[in-house]
């Protein structure tokens, strides 16, 4: 890849602020991830099929960007954050997008579908990012024409509030895509820490299989929810217990996670537990949702 990514730009050798950026998905984490960007100074294109959850994406960032401003002054006015943000369900408006993140259901077939898109629409020069729980970053870049230039980026939930940022290098990502992420992460304010690409990567990896045993546990009676994670909080000292944290995420998104681990791998032991099938198939997906393992309706 030529690009502008890992490019040093300008006489004084600093590199070039990667300002136009391009978000595609507007649900729980699109939204935080535009957000974020805007905030940063960044303009943003944020992307979706739903006008519904555009709509929704624009109310919960303003709502956010208000109470952020008043928690710390040096920030910037909650209208000039909005002013860098354009909401659309048009695909083409990211066109121009110097930087692209891919947000969209973990769903291999919508996914597949969305890079292609991306791919035929925007500078061979783009970076592509796909923000993905699971799916392997070799396998979204193959349906690219530039697959050098596809690298992951798994923000985690609530994206403007987490300090880390793992990014994923695929078999054909470029150290010039690669520097590119890092330095987007960088210009918000945030770390990073690259690894190579596996089903889940490092951090998911790890932590859907830990969500789907506690799921197991409240399925088998062995105890409630509640317990179970103030058995991890108060023990472990963990911020936030394994069904909370499922419910913050999204169960229909753990439950499409541990099914790409466990077809990628071909390892039982990321079965998922019938519970979390039968709560995804009755619509009770989390926060998201109003209910998961939790009330969360006002
Ligand atoms: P979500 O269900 O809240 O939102 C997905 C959005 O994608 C929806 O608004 C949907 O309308 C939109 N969409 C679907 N097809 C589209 C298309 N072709 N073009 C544009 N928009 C489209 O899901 P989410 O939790 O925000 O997850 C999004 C991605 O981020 C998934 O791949 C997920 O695995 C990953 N992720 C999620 C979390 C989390 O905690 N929820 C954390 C890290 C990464």
């Amino acid at each position: 890849m030529s690009a502008r990514a890992g490019q040093r730009g300008g006489t004084e050798g600093r590199p070039v602020k990667l300002q136009r950026v391009g978000v595609v998905g507007a649900g729980v984490i699109g939204s935080g991830v535009a957000q974020l960007f805007a905030q940063a100074g960044h303009d943003v294109v944020l992307v979706d099929t739903s006008e519904a959850q555009l709509a929704a994406a624009r109310r919960g960032i303003a709502k956010n960007v208000k109470l952020f401003k008043l928690l710390s002054k040096d920030r910037d006015q909650p209208d000039d954050v909005l002013a860098r943000l354009r909401f659309t369900s048009e695909l083409a408006a990211i066109s121009d997008a110097e930087f692209v993140i891919e947000n969209i259901t973990e769903d291999w077939d919508l996914k597949r579908q969305v890079h292609g898109e991306i791919d035929a629409i925007i500078s061979p020069e783009a970076p592509v990012a796909a923000n993905t729980s699971a799916i392997p970053i070799t396998r979204i870049a193959s349906v690219n024409r530039h697959p050098r230039r596809v690298v992951g980026m798994h923000f985690m939930n609530p994206v403007p509030l987490m300090p880390m940022v793992e990014i994923i290098r695929g078999t054909h990502s470029s150290a010039e895509a690669i520097a590119a992420a890092e330095r987007l992460v960088a210009q918000a304010g945030r770390q990073s820490i690259v690894v190579n690409d596996s089903p889940g990567f490092v951090t998911n990896r790890v932590m859907m299989l830990m969500v789907n045993e506690a799921m197991f546990l409240v399925h088998e009676g062995v105890a409630p929810a509640q317990d179970v994670d103030r058995l991890f909080k108060t023990c472990f000292g963990h911020k936030m217990g394994p069904l909370e944290t499922a419910d913050l995420i999204g169960l229909d998104t753990v439950l499409r996670s541990l099914e790409v681990i466990y077809d990628e791998l071909n390892d039982s032991k990321y079965r998922p537990c019938p519970l979390l099938k039968k709560m995804v198939y009755a619509g009770t997906n989390g926060r998201k949702s109003g209910k998961g393992f939790y009330d969360y309706e006002t």
